[in-house]
């Protein structure tokens, strides 16, 4: 049986010597989401996920991971959680199956071998040496490690690091699998395309806090929107400099091209055609897109760093 909420973060601190890395942290993480942890190196996401594993003491604050305190590292706990670090855990000279067998009977309650190893796509490789797979092979085979104790939480540490497109997205349709299963994933990525195909939530980090957290069209709405871009012939740039932008939408000059950033692409769209249209010059190569996550995480770290 899971409980709901999954992962409960309150208040949580953690200091290194006199440096404070985490500054109160607060998080919720629910059973069956797929929960992408965000942040540019330093922000403080290794420190919280190791934390979360038992690997880690807090400074002060609280935590509970399936109704669990990590630090006490219960026996139960841990075979409720799986981890998939970045480093290969597998000893190369066994095979595929012998690997994922052995490390099934440390567990009370292994899942059988062969559906795992179907759910990560290595049932071609089961009897190959572990040492033979390419590197997306092996990274699947620590997935199916960090999977076969059956887990209701998995940990995964940037899982597709390295990964030509076709594996990376190989490795998406696996986690998507996961999500069958009902486990929790807990990814950390710093690639925001992944984040955006795979999380059902995010949340972004920076100096030790939550700066935002949300889905993707959640924060979508709340602070970025659409963008509009265009060029004009340079005799026009002033009149462009001049547009007035209301509420938050930002226009700025990049290079040749103009990038409006509006919550509401019709209004802006309506007064930018208006302005040409009564000035009498065209927008050469106008294109109206929905923000991607990439552009709204460098919006809100962007926003964070200049206050
Ligand atoms: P991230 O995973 O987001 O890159 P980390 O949690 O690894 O961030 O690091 C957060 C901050 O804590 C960084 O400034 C890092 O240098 C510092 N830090 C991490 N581990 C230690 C440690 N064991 N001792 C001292 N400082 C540490």
């Amino acid at each position: 049986m899971t409980i709901s909420p999954a992962i409960t973060i309150h208040n949580l601190r953690k200091t290194y010597g006199s440096v404070e890395v985490l500054k109160g942290v607060d998080l919720e993480i629910q059973s069956g989401e797929i929960f992408a942890l965000l942040g540019p190196n330093g922000a403080g996401k290794t420190t919280t996920i190791e934390i979360l594993e038992g690997h880690r003491a807090p400074t002060s604050g609280s935590v509970a991971v399936l109704g669990f305190e990590p630090r006490h590292r219960a026996q139960d706990f841990r075979e409720r959680i799986g981890i998939v670090l970045q480093e290969t855990t597998a000893d190369g000279y066994l095979t595929v199956r012998e690997t994922v067998d052995l490390f099934g009977s440390y567990y009370s309650r292994p899942r059988d071998t062969d559906e795992i190893l179907e759910l990560v796509g290595l049932e071609s490789q089961k009897a190959s040496l572990s040492r033979k797979l390419s590197g997306g092979q092996k990274r699947r085979l620590d997935v199916a490690i960090g999977l076969i104790g059956n887990p209701e939480i998995l940990f995964l540490d940037e899982p597709t690091t390295g990964f030509d497109p076709q594996a990376r997205r190989a490795a998406w349709e696996m986690v998507r699998r996961l999500e069958k299963l009902g486990c929790t994933v807990v990814l950390t990525t710093h690639y925001m395309e992944e984040a955006e195909f795979l999380a059902t939530r995010i949340a972004i980090m920076a100096d030790g806090q939550i700066i935002a957290s949300g889905t993707t069209s959640d924060l979508r709405r709340k602070y970025t929107g659409s963008q509009i871009s265009f060029q004009i012939d340079r005799e026009f740039n002033s009149m462009i400099s001049e547009f007035p932008t209301v509420d938050h939408d930002s226009l700025e000059l990049l290079d040749d091209t103009f990038v409006l950033r509006t919550s509401d692409p019709t209004a802006a769209l309506y007064r930018l055609t208006s302005v040409a249209k009564d000035n009498d010059f065209q927008l050469n190569n106008l294109v109206v897109r929905q923000a991607t996550l990439e552009d709204i995480y460098l919006s809100i770290l962007d926003t964070h760093q200049r206050n």
